[in-house]
């Protein structure tokens, strides 16, 4: 049987690598400087205790596919409020954002459509294109005149499309949406912004296209996800109504599979109306990401920032990445090594993220710990 030798000779070279992965459940008392819970919303006692009073009417599990009866009103509401924060005229909840990048790109391209789809995006998009029929070309990250460039080779195709993360996950910085959307209109391109890590953090909440006081458009379509400042689990897309309505007939990613469940959707719902009405979650994740940074060049750590609460130290070395991580957990800090496939190799790199419920002292203790474990490894 061929199955354990494949397995085994995978597993070796991943081993061999430094690239092998295990999970692992983080003991109660460390502190989580990697989850993408920004708002803190995740653990939110407030949404239990309302959980518990409308438990009665909510349906722990949809049954079935949207289109078949597994559409309730509550994912209608959540529609609805997400429509409202994002400014557009419609929106589609859906399994999560996998399955939104993965459904999406292929319902809205052919053979005829060419994708520009920049270097970093997320694994979800790049396995969205490779689903659907279009050309694609990769543009440098963020670069414009490679951008533009690439649309002029394209200017007699009809059907473009340009794909960004609006905050990539494994740099933390911001696509320049208001160059992008400049290129979009110039080509006549469709714009596609997944929000994953923009939403509920970007903009007052509203996301990175309203960081930068755009408005949403007809040509332009918004993804985010509602697993990660939202704390809850599945994502959406937003656009207008036209748009959703076809997704809806034509998205085989929420065709074939089943609905989320209600239960989870009143979670998503909460945190969403949160957003919308309470700054002051987003406000402190604001202040903890200042101080952070702030700290980390006075003790003079090479730390990226780009203004959201993703923090990068570049170590390049995919072992040492590994030592640094296992002894910052030793302290009861967890902050996860990133390293190839998800980044470049040689670019292996400690991802620290900010949460609205870390205290001054959670933040303190990072800093200390950190600076100790890389003087460490420099000398060592
Ligand atoms: C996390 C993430 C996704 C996937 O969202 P899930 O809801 O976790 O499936 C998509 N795009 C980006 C940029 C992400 O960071």
């Amino acid at each position: 049987m061929w199955l354990d030798d494949f397995v085994n000779e995978q597993l070796e070279y991943i081993k061999r690598n430094g690239l092998y992965r295990k999970r692992i459940i983080l003991d109660e008392d460390v502190i989580d400087f990697s989850s993408n819970d920004y708002l803190g919303l995740k653990d939110n006692p407030e949404t239990k205790e309302k959980i518990k009073t409308h438990l009665e009417k909510l349906a722990l599990g949809s049954g079935a596919s949207t289109l078949i009866s597994g559409y309730y009103q509550i994912q209608k509401q959540l529609e609805y409020e997400i429509s409202r924060l994002k400014q557009t005229e419609s929106s589609l909840v859906i399994g999560s954002g996998y399955l939104a990048n993965t459904g999406l790109i292929p319902a809205l391209s052919d053979e005829n459509t060419v994708i520009f789809s920049d270097e970093y995006n997320h694994a979800s998009i790049i396995d969205g294109i490779r689903l659907s029929k279009a050309k694609k070309e990769i543009y440098r990250h963020i670069n414009m005149q490679d951008l533009e460039d690439k649309l002029k080779k394209y200017k007699n195709v009809h059907k473009k499309i340009i794909i960004t993360d609006g905050v990539f996950s494994m740099e933390g910085d911001i696509a320049p949406l208001k160059e992008i959307n400049f290129l979009a209109k110039k080509y006549s391109a469709v714009l596609i912004i997944d929000d994953a890590h923009g939403t509920g953090v970007m903009g007052e909440g509203r996301g990175t296209l309203y960081h930068f006081g755009l408005e949403p458009e007809d040509h332009i379509i918004q993804m985010g996800t509602l697993s990660k400042a939202v704390g809850s689990y599945g994502a959406f897309i937003s656009a207008t109504k036209n748009v959703i309505d076809y997704l809806i007939n034509k998205m085989r990613t929420a065709i074939f599979t089943t609905g989320l469940s209600p239960l989870q959707n009143f979670v998503s719902l909460e945190h969403i109306k949160l957003i919308q009405k309470n700054k002051s979650r987003i406000k402190k994740l604001i202040e903890n990401t200042e101080l952070l940074y702030q700290k980390m060049k006075e003790n003079s750590i090479p730390v990226n920032y780009f203004g959201t609460p993703i923090l990068t130290v570049i170590i390049g070395d995919e072992w040492k990445t590994l030592k640094i991580r296992d002894k910052l957990l030793k302290e009861k800090l967890f902050v996860q090594g990133i390293r190839p496939p998800t980044v470049p190799k040689g670019s292996s790199r400690l991802r620290i993220t900010v949460s609205t419920k870390h205290t001054e002292n959670d933040i303190n203790l990072l800093l200390n710990k950190l600076k100790k474990v890389l003087d460490e490894e420099k000398d060592g």
